[in-house]
Parts: structure tokens; C-alpha cells; sequence
């Protein structure tokens, strides 16, 4: 169905406990092109029977895993980093047919992807302890960090790779070992990461995919097994809030990626060329669907005319298409009740008296393409302001003031990206204090790296991922108190 140059990847089966195989009541999912409505592939439509099966195995696994060496896991990890990008162009072709984004993002996205798993593949050498001054004459203290054990990792369809390999490369590296659910809108890229990590050499039961159409069900499964220690999710505020509170009888650790309403705000001062291009990156890419796409655009009184007239400009340049084909910007939504919500979002501000600058419509090119959007004229009570979008809408407001646009930046539940752009350097350093955000970008639009700590404050969600505070999400602390060391 796939044209790849390794056929290997092509998984239409799960992975449990080292076998490929398929769900106990033989039922499927489909898989569909958003673009062309192909059925590229169907996976089995498992349920809380497998998932807990699953997790045993995680678990028996888990007691093994924990003991290799460090320098033995990042081996392991090494060769799944490398194993992914030599097949960079197979796995963004998967990406790009299941999910729709450009093949340029999609090889942009395995490549980001697999830097989790060479980072962590380095990181997992360098999970050290500490030995602190005991606290009487015959005391010592040591401290020492160990995996946390079995991880259930629940992941969403916008970044199909990505955003399994910045769980699950922390998760193994720290030693624990996993049961990924990922979406079931975009499967096929998950089951390619599961078919290299074989050929990478992980044991069996280090790592567990299952595929399933009741998320529900499974999530419950994960959540209520005392043999599950952590609860990893990325995902809608709704859904984390019903995960936090099923998790909530077993203690589990958790960590939360959850939704955003990111500010983009362009001051005066501002290198405007610069913010424009800032704003295209950060609210088109993916087609408005990513957690981290500003939301809500703010630009000063005395730059606003310029900025809008140069962003209309700009968006009129992106293309718009199937994402396999050369040079196109923007693909289609997922699934049409993402567009249906779009399109009310943007219903909405027409009819509270917005002006739609640019698109406000359906493309022609194709069903799922919504043409790139500029509102102009936004208040803070329409839809535009209050909900994520997850589209391709730009809706700008004018404000006068830094502490008023501190205000309405900071006016929502959310709390995961923040962009601002301008130059002068104390005000700078005001504004990124009084975001209250997890990430801010500064003059620039593209913030997400494998070194940074990715993460969200307020009803974003809480856990950090990437960087050298990742592998933390993923161990416990345990301190030793030596006594009568005369
Ligand atoms: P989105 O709005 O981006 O689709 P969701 O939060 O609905 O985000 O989905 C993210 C992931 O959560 C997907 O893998 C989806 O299958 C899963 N999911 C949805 N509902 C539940 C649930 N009640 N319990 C566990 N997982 C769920």
C-alpha cells in the first residue's frame, strides 16, 4: 500500500513481548491518506485483555532491563537512533500517508524524533547520584536514582514519531520498559519505530505497541495496573484530566503534555521581516497542529498595520496540497471534525464582528484543507481567543501597552509555548519573566529541541521532556543512610 524502499516497515500487526501479533477477537482498524481517503493500512483493534498482557510482559521485562549496564542500554538505543535515520525517507513516507503533513516536515520530524534517542542514548550513561554530608559523626548519605519500572505511554496523531521517541527513549535509558498506545489515527508510524527497535536488539518486553480503537478501555487498563508505575501522556486537557484522575487510585507518577493557547506578541521594536517569518513557522507548520503553534497573535499599535499587511503577503505564498508532493506548505487537517471545529472557530469571529483578511474557507484543492486564515479586529470573548484552534488561523490583536499584553497572554487555563519578539533587552527579560509559560521563544518562532526542556505549566500539564532534566521523569530517588560508620 506504502511504496518503501524497506518493506520491513510495514507493520500491520502489534508488538507484545518480543512477537508480532494480532488482536484476540481478529478485529482491525483502518487506516486512511486524509488526503486522498486511500485505505493505506488496517492494525488490530486490541483491548484491555491484550494491553494487560502487555504490561505483564513490560513487567517481566522490566527485570532484566533494569540491571544491563548503562553503557549496554545506550548501545542498544544507539543503534535504534541509527536505524532510524537510515530510513529516514521510508518512515516520513509512512508519516506523511497516514497523517498528511509535508514530506518535508515529516523528514524534519524523524529526524527529531530519532535525536531524542541518540540523546538519551548519551544521557543514559550519566544518571548519577549523589553522596551528601551525613548529618552526625557516624553518618553517611548516599543517594542513588533507579528506574521507576513499567511506563504506559499514550500519544497523540500530530507528531506520529516524534512524539513516542521523546517518552519512550527517556523511559528505556533510565531502565524502565514500556506499553506505547499510540494513536489510532496514525499507527503505522509507531509500528515502524517498533519493527527497527527489533533489529536495534531490545529484549522482549522492553518495548510493547498495541493498537486499538477503544482508547478508553486501554487507558483504563493502564491506568488501574498496580504493575504500571508511571503514566506518560500526551495529548487533549480533557483527556489528561480523565488519565490524572484514573491515576489517581494507584498513585502513579505522571507526566502531562497537554494542550495550548500560545501568545505570539510583537512589540514595537521589533525586527518585523523577522516576526513574520516567526509567525509563519510557529502557526502554519502542520497546518495549525501542533501543541506548541501560537495561538494568538499580538502586535503593538505602532507596528500592527505593517505586520498584518506583511503576514497577509506571506500567507498567500504557501502552498497548499498533498504532502507528498514537492514544495507544498500546508496539508490537510486530520480528520474532519477537526475542519468542522475550525470552521465554527471561525464562524464565530465572523459573526462577533471579526474581518477574515485572508481565507475563512474550505480550500478547493482538497475536503480536509482549510486555506491559511488571517482574522483581524479579534476580542478576547471570541472562540479565536479562548479555544486552541489547531488549524491554520491567525487571528491578530492590537494592544497598546507590555503590561496589557502580559495580561491577555497570560488570560487562559494554559500554559505551554509563548513567543515574543522585539529588541529592547530589559523589557525582554520583564516579559519572559511575566509569561506564564512553560517554554518563550525570543525572537524566534521555533523553540522545540532535543536539548531544551519540553514542557507546560497551569492546565498544560506538568514532566519535562528532551534535555537533561528528561531522564528525571523517569527515575526514583532513594537515599541510603549508613549509621555507626565509626
Ligand atoms: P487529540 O485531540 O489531539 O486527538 P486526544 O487527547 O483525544 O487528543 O488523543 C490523544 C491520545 O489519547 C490518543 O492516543 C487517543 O487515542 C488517546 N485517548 C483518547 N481518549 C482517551 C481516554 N479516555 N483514555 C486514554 N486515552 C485516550
Amino acid at each position: 500500500m506504502i511504496p518503501l524502499k524497506n518493506k520491513s516497515l510495514y507493520k500491520t500487526q502489534c508488538y507484545v513481548n518480543g512477537e508480532w501479533r494480532n488482536s484476540n477477537s481478529g478485529d482491525r482498524i483502518n487506516v486512511y491518506n486524509p488526503y486522498s481517503k486511500e485505505l493505506v493500512g488496517t492494525v488490530p483493534d486490541m483491548g484491555a485483555a491484550e494491553c494487560k498482557e502487555a504490561i505483564e510482559s513490560a513487567h517481566a521485562a522490566f527485570q532484566t532491563w533494569k540491571d544491563y549496564s548503562a553503557g549496554e542500554r545506550s548501545q542498544i538505543l544507539r543503534k535504534w537512533f541509527e536505524l532510524q535515520m537510515e530510513n529516514i525517507d521510508d518512515l516520513a513516507n509512512i508519516l506523511t500517508i497516514e497523517q498528511g503533513k509535508p514530506l518535508a516536515e515529516a523528514k524534519g520530524e524523524i529526524r527529531y524524533g530519532a535525536s531524542f534517542v541518540e540523546w538519551f542514548a548519551e544521557e543514559a550513561k550519566r544518571v548519577y547520584g549523589d553522596v551528601i554530608p551525613g548529618h552526625g559523626r557516624d553518618k553517611r548519605i548516599t543517594v542513588i536514582k533507579q528506574p521507576i519500572g513499567v511506563v504506559a505511554a499514550i500519544t497523540p496523531w500530530n507528531f506520529p514519531n516524534a512524539m513516542i521517541t521523546r517518552k519512550v527513549a527517556p523511559a528505556l535509558a533510565a531502565g524502565c520498559t514500556v506499553v506505547i498506545k499510540p494513536s489510532e489515527l496514525t499507527p503505522l508510524s509507531a509500528l515502524a519505530l517498533a519493527e527497527l527497535a527489533e533489529q536495534a536488539g531490545f529484549p522482549k518486553g522492553v518495548l510493547n505497541i498495541i493498537t486499538t480503537d477503544d482508547a478508553p478501555s486501554v487507558g483504563q487498563a493502564m491506568t488501574s495496573h498496580s504493575k504500571v508505575k508511571k503514566v506518560s501522556f500526551t495529548g487533549s486537557t480533557k483527556v489528561g484530566k480523565i488519565l490524572l484522575k484514573q491515576c489517581a487510585d494507584s498513585v502513579k507518577k505522571v507526566s502531562m503534555e497537554l494542550g495550548g493557547n500560545a501568545p505570539f506578541i510583537v512589540f514595537d521594536d521589533a525586527d518585523i521581516d523577522a516576526a513574520v517569518e516567526g509567525a509563519i513557522a510557529s502557526k502554519f507548520r502542520n497546518a495549525g497542529q501542533t501543541c506548541v503553534c501560537s495561538n494568538r497573535i499580538f502586535a503593538q499599535e505602532g507596528i500592527y498595520e505593517e505586520f498584518v499587511n506583511k503576514l497577509a503577503i506571506a500567507v498567500k505564498d504557501l502552498q497548499l496540497g498533498d504532502g507528498l508532493k514537492e514544495g507544498i506548505n500546508i496539508g490537510p487537517l486530520i480528520e474532519p471534525k477537526a475542519l468542522s471545529f475550525v470552521e465554527k472557530v471561525v464562524d464565530n469571529a465572523r459573526t462577533n464582528g471579526a474581518t477574515i483578511l485572508t481565507g475563512g474557507k474550505v480550500s478547493k484543492v482538497n475536503d480536509l484543507i482549510y486555506e491559511p486564515t488571517i482574522v483581524t479586529n479579534a476580542t478576547t470573548d471570541m472562540m479565536v481567543f479562548r479555544e486552541e484552534i489547531f488549524g491554520p488561523v491567525a487571528p491578530v490583536f492590537k494592544f497598546k501597552t507590555e503590561s496589557e499584553v502580559i495580561e491577555m497572554a497570560n488570560d487562559t487555563p494554559y500554559g505551554l509555548a509563548s513567543y515574543f519578539y522585539g529588541r529592547d533587552y530589559a523589557r525582554i527579560w520583564r516579559v519572559s519573566e511575566g509569561l506564564e509559560y512553560g517554554m518563550v521563544g525570543i525572537n524566534t518562532g521555533m523553540i522545540s529541541t532535543t536539548v531544551a526542556p519540553f514542557g507546560g505549566i497551569k492546565e498544560s500539564g506538568f514532566g519535562r521532556e528532551g534535555s537533561k532534566y528528561g531522564i528525571e521523569d523517569f527515575v526514583n530517588i532513594k537515599y541510603m543512610c549508613w549509621g555507626g560508620v565509626e
